[in-house]
């Protein structure tokens, strides 16, 4: 159970674990970075060689049952994340 704002009330809901899109190539930071990669001179960006954190963020996806309304929670640090049932 968890509190809802559309529904104003506690509800249950669907949890999940947060995942990055699809990138489209039509949209405009794609359109910028290909524009920008086209010709001579190299990438735009550095290319990250070593990382200094060894664990990545974690959000939750959380769905109310009741209206649908997708909720996310702050990302935290983990190792290793399942959802359990
Ligand atoms: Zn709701």
């Amino acid at each position: 159970m968890r509190y809802c704002p559309r529904c104003k009330t506690y509800t249950p809901h669907k949890v999940s674990i947060y995942k990055a899109g699809k990138r489209s190539p039509l949209k405009e930071g794609e359109r910028r970075h290909a524009r920008r990669l086209k010709g001579y001179g190299g990438s735009r960006k550095p290319v990250q060689k070593r990382f200094a954190k060894t664990t990545k963020k974690v959000a939750l996806k959380l769905e109310c049952t009741k209206c649908g309304m997708i909720l996310m929670t702050k990302g935290i640090r983990l190792r290793k994340a399942e959802v359990a049932r």
